[in-house]
């Protein structure tokens, strides 16, 4: 429990009570390997819940991001195109690949990947006779990106999606689960993530082929010999049996999760909104966002308080909050990098410049937001 005077945050764990039970088991049958129980019936769990044919339980999701790439033939000298306005971790494993990343412009309708940056990209690529091996795109905060058009866009180019769902466990798209659209979905478990196992992640697919596959790469690419006999470059990448027993328990608890993300969003909403120059992040028709993460803007042409002012400021309350992600393509580390941006403007970094996280944890009062709420009102107005 947040104690009164203690530490607001952002978005932090908060356990069910039910993870114990299935950490037990691996303990009483000395269980405590990657691999065992708690890891078949975990995969088995998230592969149900999210409605995908199968499921493979790793140490993070960006290991499964990579894994993902690796499952896609990307290599050296490839292109990935990726969202821009995401955390690093979606990025990266291009990177571990030695291909090159280009970045893709958000919307503002959604925030995610916009289908005509992306259409245009596309476009180019194919009139100098090059195509991406692969499209990355975040569903950011919770929502899911406007998949009508860009998996359309995506088909006729012949591109494979890898859907970063890190941030949007439970979220839908129409009447499909978030992160089942792409060839591939990824999920997170970090600590701040909506249900977490302190550090894990999850590869999900149809493909049941391409996920046995993944196992393989993630423990070590062993080839069947008696001896230890190795063809391809391995990882060690598997979750950890124990770590998936909390992820069991946690899954239990993941509607009643949503439900308060999306009740904390509500009274943000509800007590902010009519502020001129606030707005949040928008409600796309075609899916339920979890709010993982509510997103504020804050207009500078109305009020005269950067996202960084408020960050400052709350954090001498003792209240956790941050900048929407900084884009990658501003990122001092893909400063080289391609980006095609959306219309005449710069979306993500619109975003980026005007955008803040308030405090969406789980485990928050409505007293607790109400002091959020109260002190974000005398600051801002
Ligand atoms: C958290 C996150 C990741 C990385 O997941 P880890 O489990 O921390 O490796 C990837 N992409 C996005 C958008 C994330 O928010």
């Amino acid at each position: 429990m947040v104690e009164r005077g203690g530490r607001i945050y952002l978005s932090s764990p908060h356990m069910s009570g039910q993870e114990q039970q299935y950490i037990s088991e691996a303990f009483e049958t000395n269980w405590i390997a990657p691999l065992g129980q708690n890891v078949n019936c975990f995969e088995q769990e998230l592969a149900q819940f999210v409605g995908s044919k199968g499921a493979v339980a790793l140490s993070s999701g960006t290991a499964a991001i990579h894994l993902a790439l690796i499952l896609l033939n990307v290599g050296r000298g490839d292109v990935v195109f990726c969202s821009s306005l995401t955390f690093v971790a979606s990025a990266n494993p291009i990177l571990y690949q030695g291909a090159t990343p280009v970045f893709i412009d958000s919307t503002p309708e959604t925030w995610n990947m916009s289908p005509e940056a992306l259409k245009n990209a596309l476009e180019d690529y194919a009139a100098k006779g090059h195509k991406p091996k692969a499209v990355i795109v975040v569903n950011l905060y919770g929502q899911s990106a406007d998949y009508d058009r860009i998996k359309s866009i995506c088909d006729e180019f012949e591109v494979p999606i890898v859907e970063d769902a890190a941030e949007s466990l439970g979220a839908t798209y129409g009447k499909r689960m978030s992160g089942t659209i792409g060839k591939f979905g990824v999920f997170s478990f970090n600590g701040n993530k909506i249900i977490t196992t302190s550090g894990g992640g999850m590869l999900v697919s149809d493909d049941t082929e391409l996920l046995a596959k993944a196992r393989f790469y993630a423990t070590q690419a062993k080839d069947s010999a008696k001896y230890y006999q190795h063809s391809h470059i391995g990882f060690n990448y598997r979750m950890s049996n124990v770590l998936a027993g909390i992820g069991r328990g946690q899954l239990q608890v993941l509607q009643d999760r949503i439900f308060r993300k999306r009740e904390i969003f509500n009274l943000y909403n509800e007590s902010l909104a009519t502020i001129k120059g606030i707005s949040f992040m928008p409600d796309v028709p075609y899916g339920k966002s979890t709010r993982w993460l509510t997103a504020m803007l804050i207009d500078p042409d109305n009020l005269k308080v950067t996202p960084c002012d408020v960050v400052d400021y709350l954090e001498q309350y003792n209240i956790e909050s941050r900048p929407v992600w900084k884009p990658l393509h501003l990122q001092p580390l893909f400063k080289d990098s391609v980006y095609y941006h959306y219309g005449e403007s710069d979306v993500s970094q619109r975003l980026f410049r005007r955008g803040i996280c308030l405090p969406s944890d789980t485990k928050m009062s409505r007293e607790d937001q109400g002091k959020v709420i109260d002190k974000l009102v005398q600051y801002i107005t």
